[in-house]
């Protein structure tokens, strides 16, 4: 699997916020807990983990703070103009979460993963030999790793 040449660009469906994602993310996979559900109004959502150094927004954004299950406050943050969910600010430093179904171009953003199985749709399949589990990734290295993996010829 090949990685684009970076920069890589996208952002939201109105054209107003737009991002400059200048190397490859850590890691991209999807996650079945019910906020993404909420938010993305479909199964799961695609998470992209983006150094912060990597990741230049430029357009109005508004934030809304959610209490996640786990006790933590997570920014997230939307265009102000059309409300499209851009990216997360998690609690560990140094990353964002980048929505990868907002960049222009999705077909390299493979997922490697997913989190929050537990909470999945029924109908939702998972490929077991994907780096999977029940609920959060408190340690994100195994789902770092399948992506470098993927990457390495
Ligand atoms: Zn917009
Ligand atoms: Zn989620």
């Amino acid at each position: 699997m090949n990685l684009p040449d970076f920069p890589q660009q996208g952002g939201c469906q109105c054209g107003a916020v737009r991002y400059r994602l200048k190397a490859s993310p850590l890691s991209v996979y999807n996650c079945h807990c019910k906020d993404c559900q909420r938010f993305s109004g479909a199964g799961w959502s695609m998470s992209m983990i983006v150094r912060d150094e990597d990741f230049e927004a430029t357009g109005a954004t508004v934030q809304y703070r959610r209490t996640a299950d786990s006790g933590n406050v997570i920014t997230m943050n939307f265009c102000a103009h059309c409300h499209g969910w851009l990216w997360n600010d998690p609690p560990a430093p140094g990353i964002k979460v980048a929505r990868a179904g907002t960049l222009d171009d999705i077909d390299w953003a493979v997922p490697v993963g997913n989190i929050w199985t537990d909470s999945k749709a029924a109908w939702a399949a998972i490929d077991p030999s994907l780096v999977n589990f029940p609920k959060g990734a408190v340690d994100r290295t195994p789902l770092y790793d399948a992506w470098t993996r993927l990457h390495q010829d």
